[in-house]
């Protein structure tokens, strides 16, 4: 298939959101603790959402412009951009601070006048033949595809139970050129 554009997730994938989260509550995240089978944040404090936001919902814009990128975050960018162009697609559900502090980290590194991303929760808007979005949520996938475009997961423990991948963007990447090719 020729992959037309390619759709790239942020939280999970891009910016170590899930250790900024947690970081909050006083756990300190690493590859290895992820407690198997665990999806969400709150899950792994044992709090409920709304406590598990809090301090996020409180912080606002400064917290999102500060998240910082995984280490395969260079690397898989230009690797991406080789293969398709890319646009980030990501949700801005934490409110007006989440959506402003993105727009800056991503100004922050692609420059003032970058415009490449669309924030909303209705990723499947965006499927279309020949359009790829790689997440790390499987939900979205899933609709991403019903909605007639091609998902590719992002490993990360909280989507595949007992995961210690090291490099996913290496797997995306080997996924993104077998498509290519077929
Ligand atoms: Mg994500």
């Amino acid at each position: 298939m020729k992959i037309k554009q390619i759709y790239l997730d942020m939280d999970g994938v891009v910016v170590d959101l899930h250790t900024a989260f947690l970081a909050n509550h006083g756990f300190v995240l690493t590859e290895e603790n992820w407690p198997v089978g665990y999806k969400k944040g709150s899950q792994v404090m044992g709090m409920s959402q709304e406590e598990f936001d809090a301090p996020i919902m409180k912080a606002g814009a400064t917290f999102w412009q500060g998240l910082k990128p995984y280490g395969w975050f260079e690397e898989f960018w230009q690797e991406l951009n080789a293969i398709a162009p890319v646009c980030y697609l990501s949700s801005p559900e934490y409110g007006p601070g989440c959506a402003g502090g993105k727009v800056k980290w991503m100004q922050e590194r692609h420059g003032e006048e970058f415009g490449d991303f669309v924030l909303t929760s209705r990723k499947e808007l965006l499927a279309a033949p020949g359009c790829v979005l790689i997440d790390d949520t499987i939900r979205n996938l899933e609709k991403f595809e019903a909605a007639g475009g091609r998902g590719v997961l992002f490993e990360r423990p909280w989507n595949t139970p007992g995961s210690r991948e090291r490099a996913p963007h290496k797997q995306v990447l080997a996924q993104l050129k077998a498509l290519a090719t077929h």
